[in-house]
This record gives C-alpha cells, structure tokens and sequence, in this order.
C-alpha cells in the first residue's frame, strides 16, 4: 500500500449554471428540473461531517465547483460549515463570477481561501466557445474578491480559437493589469457538450508553443505583482508535468447526487461515470470514509497507474 498523499477534493455541488458553454463538459443546465436528484441541504451539510473524518487520516482540500455554486445561495452556508470543520484554507470555490458582489464577497472571505473563475478571451472580445457576457462575468467579480483578500486566479482553456499569440498576450496583459493572482491553464478536451467541438483540441506542437509564449511572457515580465503561472500537469513542457495517474492518491470527484468518481473527468455529458473501477459508490450509502478504503479504492491506491480513460489521449484531472 503506498502512503496516503493530500487528497483534493472536488466537489460539484449542482448541475444548475446560468450559462450555456458550448463546451460544458458536464452538461450543465440552467433549468431546476434538469438538475434533479442533488444531495438536499443537509446531506450537503452532512457530506462535510464526512470529508472532516476523511480529514482525520490524510490532508484534505476541498473545491467546490459546478455548474455554478451560487445558482443556489444556501450552498454559502454548506461552504461556511466546510470552513467551520477543515479551517478556510482548506476551502476553496471554482465560480462565473454569478452573483459575487460586495455582500456575498465579503462572507466568502470568511470561509474560502481563493476563488478561480474561466477566462478563454479578455472581456470584451467574442469568443465563440463560451456564451456573450461570461468573461465580463469574472472580471466583474475580481475587484470584489480583492479587496476581501481573497486569493484569485485566472483558469484559461486553451483550444484552436484562443490559442493564437495575439489572444494570449491580450490575456496575460489583461490578467497583469488587474493584479489577477494565478493564472491556470489547461488544455481542452472533447467531453460533455464539448464532445462536438472535437476540431477545437489543439495539436500536442500547439500545446508545447503556447508553453513556451506563456513562460516566455512571465520571464519577460520582471514585475514583482504578476500571476503565478500554473500549467496543468498533463501539459508538456514545464516542472509540473507528470503522466502519473491521480485518481484516488491524490484527488477524487463528488457529484451533485453524491456518486463519487475517482476521476472527475470520468463522467459524460449525463454526468453518467464512463466505466466501473472510476465509480467508488454513493456517500449517501456509505460514508466517505469508507469508499475510501474499499476495494475500488484500493485497486487505485496499490501502485501508480497512467491514465485509463477510454478516450484516445485521456482527460486532464
Ligand atoms: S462550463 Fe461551467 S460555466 Fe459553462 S455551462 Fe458548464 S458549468 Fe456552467
Ligand atoms: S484524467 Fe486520467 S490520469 Fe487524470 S486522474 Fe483521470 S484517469 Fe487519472
């Protein structure tokens, strides 16, 4: 058995989002009745309790994710009792930028160490992979997480339309003038609704250029306020890479109805899990604690794996 590493943990609370990206890869909707079978409020409440004693054996980070968290305004509360259990830096938020305003920035600053939010093009240009208005929708946010203190970062998804130094320069130039703190990229990849802009995965050449522009900009950059750069680790080409698997080792997905996926890139459009060995059980059957020291967890906990999605060139988690 291989020693327990920190596990991140995301968490997408719903299914529900106000917008409609062409490329979701989870099929998110904004319509309530499309999103059913979500854990209720107190399961939510009562899946922290459960992540805390996850927390009593190995190091935990919680992210919450979505769909848009703040679709729905009481999952603050579940963030808060994440905090109250784990301590707020063990707390963080993937979000549009929905809703975050002074009031709900504020109480986010109680209980999250940072907010990441998706930029693919500077507010103000058209982007045909995301809806009109959602880059506007982050950079709205920003200045409110700010000037709570709260850590921000930028995560971009890199596909044919962005990838072009023109877009890039303007993004890191932009991410520069408003003091953005990280900025992740991740190349895309064809899963969800995304599955029909297959044509936008950019060529492994095209991966390894935008490498080298990115931490070409940043060496050029000798100002001391500029994003960290953070390159997915499946990405070529910088320190981070690695072609080992982290399924289980190192991070796990919960879905709204409280499935747990070693691999949270593991699921379809349907958010169905693509293949047995990634689906390690419900938290509403078992408590998290057990499915993670069950025997689909330890098929991935006894040695390292590369990945073993079925897709051709695998995801990114
Ligand atoms: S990609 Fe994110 S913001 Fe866009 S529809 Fe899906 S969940 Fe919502
Ligand atoms: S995308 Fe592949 S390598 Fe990454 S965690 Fe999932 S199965 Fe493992």
């Amino acid at each position: 058995m291989m020693e327990k590493m920190p596990l991140s943990i995301i968490y997408d609370v719903t299914k529900q989002c106000p917008w409609n990206c062409a490329i979701c890869c989870m099929g998110a909707s904004p319509k309530p009745e499309e999103c059913a079978n979500e854990l209720s409020h107190s399961q939510k409440l009562n899946l922290m309790e459960q992540i805390a004693a996850v927390a009593q054996e190995r190091e935990v980070r919680i992210d919450f994710s979505g769909g848009e968290v703040f679709t729905d305004l009481r999952n603050v509360e579940v963030l808060e009792y994440a905090a109250k259990l784990l301590g707020r830096e063990k707390v963080g938020v993937s979000s549009s930028g929905y809703k975050i305003g002074d009031t709900l920035a504020g109480r986010l600053s109680k209980c999250i160490s940072d907010c990441e939010m998706t930029m693919d093009s500077v507010p103000g240009t058209s982007y045909s992979l995301r809806p009109k208005g959602y880059a506007e929708a982050a950079a709205q946010a920003l200045p409110f997480l700010q000037e709570y203190g709260i850590q921000t970062g930028i995560q971009t998804v890199l596909a044919k339309e962005n990838c072009k130094e023109g877009t890039l320069r303007a993004l890191y130039t932009w991410l520069c003038e408003h003091r953005v703190d990280n900025w992740s990229l991740l190349r895309f990849y064809p899963s969800g609704r995304g599955a029909a802009y297959a044509g936008q995965c950019i060529t492994e050449e095209e991966e390894a250029w935008a490498v080298r522009l990115i931490q070409q900009m940043d060496w050029e950059n000798a100002s001391e306020v500029k994003p960290e750069i953070d390159f997915h680790y499946t990405m070529k080409g910088h320190p981070k890479h690695s072609q080992v698997c982290r399924c289980v080792r190192k991070s796990i997905g919960i879905l709204p109805d409280g499935r747990v996926t070693s691999c949270f890139w593991a699921i379809d459009g349907e958010m169905r899990i693509a293949d047995g060995k990634f689906a390690l059980g419900s938290v509403l059957e078992k408590p998290l604690q057990e499915l993670l020291s069950g025997e689909k967890a330890a098929y991935w906990m006894a040695c390292e794996h590369s990945c073993e999605l079925s897709k051709p060139e695998g995801k990114a988690a």
